[in-house]
């Protein structure tokens, strides 16, 4: 047998102290920079950037303007494809919440969501989101655009709120807006939380309206298979945290399969989030996966930016 030439390519992921985080961090984070270069294409190098989430914000500052935040239109709502496998075409967005502060620019949800489910007024969000999106439903209908599902994301607080079915319903009916033209996500956290008798109570009587269900966040949290087998859910959405290393790491390729076959197994279909690059797209729809939501598509958009997908 002749000579065989292989051609070989490494990736580097790189942390340095201290600008890519605390020193305890630094494997981690060399870690997470191999999987970006991955994720960029074969033989790169990347360095670990702190996140913005670890950007420090006045805590105090953010609790004292999110009373009138609302008010003052500062909440802006964003919407990010979900595209089917198969057409790769978009059938879905989710909504995201994004705070448009006066004094900080935009503030990421993971900041102040958090502040709003300790204060409350994630309730007051909640409507307030519902109505924009049932009205931007309206909107899209009106003028002949594509019309699509879209999710809302709920937090545990809004799910076990007084009147929170009897205010979907009276906004569905008000704004005459299809139910099946909306889905709620609940994360994996909330819906096996210790409420999880009334959660599921609700998330029924909610089922009962003609909406659609999403279990989000799946494979972070704890779940019970006799809880996910009578969950009534449509989708289970897994998680980008599962997501982010999979073109490295094949025990995670393992998993994402396993739970794509467990959701169909259950009758769910599958949406995949963080979907950065084409190689993540065809490693993940060879697993089977339905539908995908990640930058590779679109990053989250604000609504005048999104629409135009719709004309396509
Ligand atoms: P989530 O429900 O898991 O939403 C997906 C998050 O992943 C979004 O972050 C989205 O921008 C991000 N993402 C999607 N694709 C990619 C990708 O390919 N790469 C990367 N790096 N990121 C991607 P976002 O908008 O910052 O939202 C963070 C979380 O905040 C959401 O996580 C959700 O739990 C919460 N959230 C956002 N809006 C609302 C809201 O109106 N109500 C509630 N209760 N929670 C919200
Ligand atoms: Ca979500
Ligand atoms: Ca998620």
């Amino acid at each position: 047998m002749g000579d065989v030439g292989l051609h070989l390519t490494a990736s580097v992921g790189i942390s340095i102290y201290p600008e890519s985080g605390p020193a305890s961090n630094l494997f981690d984070n060399a870690y997470k920079a191999l999987a970006e270069a991955e994720k960029s294409g074969h033989g790169r190098i990347h360095i670990y950037e702190t996140d913005i989430l670890e950007h420090d914000y006045d805590e105090l500052a953010l609790y004292n303007g999110i009373h009138e935040a609302i008010e003052r239109n500062e909440f802006e709502v964003y919407y990010q494809p979900i595209v089917e496998v198969e057409t790769k075409e978009i059938v879905a967005a989710e909504a995201l919440m994004r705070w448009k502060h006066p004094q900080y620019g935009f503030i990421p949800p993971n900041i102040f969501i958090p502040i709003m489910e300790k204060t409350g007024i994630i309730i007051d969000l909640g409507k307030y989101l519902l109505e924009e999106v049932l009205k931007q439903q309206k909107r899209w209908e009106l003028f002949k655009f594509k019309q699509i599902q879209v999710s809302i994301n709920m937090s545990l607080l809004e799910v076990e709120a007084e009147g929170f079915v009897d205010n979907i319903e009276k906004q569905l009916v008000h704004h005459q807006v299809d139910p099946q033209l909306i889905k709620f996500e609940i994360t994996e956290d909330s819906a096996m939380s210790s409420e999880e008798q009334q959660v599921y109570t609700q998330l029924i009587a909610l089922k009962k309206l003609g909406v659609g269900i999403a279990l989000d966040d799946f494979g972070t949290g704890y779940t019970s298979f006799s809880y996910l087998k009578k969950f009534p859910a449509d989708i289970l959405k897994i998680d980008k945290t599962l997501v982010d290393y999979v073109l490295v790491n094949n025990e995670d390729q393992r998993i994402i399969k396993a739970m794509i076959e467990l959701g169909h197994n259950l009758g769910m279909k599958i949406v995949v989030e963080g979907i950065e690059n084409e190689r993540m797209f065809d490693m993940i729809a060879s697993y089977g996966c339905d539908y995908m939501q990640g930058y590779f598509f679109a990053k989250p958009l604000p609504v005048f930016e999104f629409q135009k997908l719709l004309r396509k």
